[in-house]
This record gives structure tokens, sequence and C-alpha cells, in this order.
């Protein structure tokens, strides 16, 4: 098989409502990444997530750097490919962000080529199997822009649902309105439900550590990203002082990068993304690595889910996965969760494959 043709494509897809988190406010996802044609009339689809910013440096870095080095090539070359995209004309100016998002487009679909041509889908060509149960937890009903009333409405509703855990977005100017906010909701939902907890880096070391150990009485199940993402040393010391366990990775770039955390024990629950770090190949690594530490992956869903469902489907230390249903209507088989846990996909490849329709209605470039 060899790819004849790459065409880099942006979507933005607009959520039901206008969210927000500390940091960024979205009102259109960014699903920007790229097709890959062959010889075989297989077409592979990879992608990463933006919050409708900056998608046309990433299918530019596709487009002009990375499309001549892809045609002619055997899709199951992908290790060989990714080195050699690595370590092409971009490396110059960058190793992590949009280059990496590029690069994480580009090796998902050569692993949907790859699955596709197996005829499986991926989780079953990685070497998963469908007994295994994978946890949904909602992140869709806890923003930061939603008043406390609407929190506790939409988490209670995901409970009744099934969901057995809820993420809530903090980092308000005052950090009791924050507390206020957690305590309402674990009386909303009761004990036996998992509530999480994300600042989206928004913490000094200080409010960090006060806060963090106020919110222990509630019970959390984790603080992700109270920190910058780049202060190693800050997230081990906190580690070390809170009982509550620290959760990140979504703005963690690489596999080196995510053994420094593990190495410094700056990390409890590994977050990697598959559209941040380089793609599937990298993941791979970043999770056999955080097993060797019986660490556990519970993955940001940069992709909204669609790709991380196979991977953690494969994955023995990824016992759960974060649930945002934007833009699961764009998809030919969109994720889907009953009672509180995934259904695995049955179609082969990476479950990337955009409706016809949703990709003329949301295409910007
Ligand atoms: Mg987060």
């Amino acid at each position: 098989m060899r790819i004849t043709r790459v065409e880099p494509f942006v979507l933005h897809v607009p959520p039901a409502r206008k969210i927000a988190d500390s940091v960024n406010s979205v009102e259109a996802w960014g699903v920007t990444g790229v097709r890959l044609f062959t010889d075989e009339g297989l077409v592979g689809t990879g992608y990463t997530g933006t919050c409708g910013k900056g998608d046309e440096l990433i299918a530019t870095t596709i487009g002009t750097y990375y499309a001549p080095a892809l045609v002619g090539k055997d899709p199951f070359m992908v290790r060989q490919i990714w080195d050699e995209l690595r370590w092409g004309p971009m490396h110059w100016v960058g190793r992590a962000g949009v280059v990496h998002m590029a690069l994480a487009a580009v090796d998902i679909a050569l692993w949907d080529l790859m699955a596709k041509s197996a005829n499986r889908p991926l989780w079953q060509y990685l070497g998963g199997h469908k007994s295994k149960p994978i946890q949904a937890y909602d992140t869709d009903g806890g923003w930061l822009n939603l008043t406390q009333d609407q929190l506790i409405a939409n988490c209670t509703r995901a409970v009744e649902s099934g969901f057995t855990g809820v993420k809530l977005k903090l980092g308000k100017a005052n950090p009791r309105e924050d507390y206020a906010r957690v305590k309402a909701v674990r009386q909303a939902i009761g004990p036996n439900v998992n509530l999480m907890t994300d600042v989206n880096q928004m913490w000094g070391f200080n409010t960090a550590q006060t806060w963090g150990r106020r919110l222990e009485e509630f019970d959390i199940f984790w603080l992700e990203e109270p920190l910058n993402p780049d202060d190693i040393s800050g997230h081990a010391r906190l580690a070390r002082e809170l009982a509550v366990p620290i959760a990140l990775g979504e703005h963690v770039y690489t596999k080196y990068a995510f053994r420094d955390y593990i190495q410094a024990g700056a990390v409890e629950y590994v977050q990697i993304d598959v559209t941040r770090v380089a793609g599937i190949t990298e993941w791979l690594q970043v999770a056999a690595l955080a097993g060797c530490y019986d660490l556990p992956v519970m993955p940001h869903v940069g992709d909204m889910g669609q790709v991380h469902l196979h991977l953690v489907a494969a994955t023995q230390n990824a016992p759960m996965l974060e649930y945002i249903p934007w833009i699961r209507h764009i998809f030919v088989e969109p994720i889907t969760v009953k009672n509180g846990f995934y259904q695995l996909p049955e179609l082969p490849g990476a479950s990337t494959e955009i409706l016809p329709d949703a990709f003329s209605k949301y295409r910007r470039l």
C-alpha cells in the first residue's frame, strides 16, 4: 500500500452551548487534521483538537512540510515515518505544540490505515479485548462558566444516566467560590460518585497547597493541572504534601517530559493525550512507561474520545476515559456510553472517519 495524496483539513464544530474553563472559552472546537489517500483505495483520517485557534498553522505544517515526505510511503512504515517527520525541516521551529499536533494527526491517520488494511477496529489490531470494561466519567456538566445550580443539575443528571464520575472545573478568582461549588456538588451527588476537579493550570503553589488540602474533605478523586505544566518540581512537592492525587498530561508534549514527571513522582494519574503527544506511536510508549510505575493512564480527550477509546481498550493500565460529546455527531462511528460504560467500536480503523455531510458543513480549510 502506498500513500498517493495528502489532504489537510480544518473543521470548526460548535459545542451545543458556549463553555469555558479557567484559561479557554470555546465557541468552536477545531478538528484539524489530514486524510491520507492510498493506491489501494483505503483512506486514513487523523486529527488533533484545538479551541478553534491556530488550526491553519497545523494544516500548513502537514500540507507544506510533511506531505512531500509522505507521498509514496507505505503506512506500515509508521515508526520510520514518525522519525523522519520528527527530524524533518520543522524540527528547527518546534518540538512541541503546533508541530507535535500536526505529527499526531498524520500518525493517527497512518494507524487508521493499518487497522483498516487488517480489517479490524484499532483496539483489536493493538491487542485489546471486548471483555474489558471501560468506565466513562463526564466532564461536560462541570464547566467554570456555569452557575452552581447548573452544575448541580448537570452532575445529578449525569449520575442518574449511569456515570460513576463527574468533573468540575476550578479556578475562580476567589478559591472560596470553587470550594462552595465542590461542596454543593458533592452534597448533591452523594458519597458514592467519583468527583474529579480541574484547575487548568491557574493556581500558584500556595493556592494549590491551601485549597487542595481544604478540598480533601469532599473526597476528591484527583486534582488536575493545579500548576503551570512546565513546573515539574512544584507538582512533585504538591504530590508529596497533598493526600489527593495529582492528575495531568494534557499539556505534556513528549515522552521525555512524561518520563521526567513520572520519575519525579509529580503525576499520579497520567493523562496522555494522543493529539498532543505526537500520535499513537508516542502515546503507546508513554502508556507503557506509566505501566512500569503502576500508574493509571486516564487520557485527556483532545480527540473527544474517538481514538482514545481504542487505545484505552488495548492498554492494561487504563481503566477509565473522559466523556465530552461535542463532536460525536460528525463521525461515521461515534463514541457511545451506556450505563456509564463505553461501547467498543466495531468498524475497521480508528473511528476517525468523518461523515461527508459534516465534513462539508464544518470545513473551514
Ligand atoms: Mg484538564
